[in-house]
């Protein structure tokens, strides 16, 4: 049987896994700083199987900022994660 509805899938920067947007984390990189998207500018996804492996998400986060600082853009990531569980 065929799906009656159609969910637009994105594509998780790390693993290059289609997904529904649901279920991805939306971020982008503003000024070499990872932010939660704020609807303005290009962003990007990452799904919650990578979000757990810190070695995947850096190497994608970097090429997301083009460059940077692996540290701060991990904890940049771990902050926007944990205040987007807390709301
Ligand atoms: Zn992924």
């Amino acid at each position: 049987m065929a799906k009656k509805f159609h969910q637009p899938t994105r594509m998780c920067l790390a693993c290059r896994q289609r997904d529904i947007q649901k279920n991805l984390f939306r971020l982008q990189c503003t000024d070499g700083k990872i932010t939660s998207f704020n609807g303005v500018g290009r962003s990007f996804y990452l799904c919650q199987n990578c979000l757990q492996l810190d070695k995947k998400i850096i190497s994608a986060l970097m090429r997301a900022c083009r460059g940077g600082d692996k540290d701060e853009h991990m904890n940049k990531l771990k902050e926007i994660i944990t205040d987007d569980r807390k709301s």
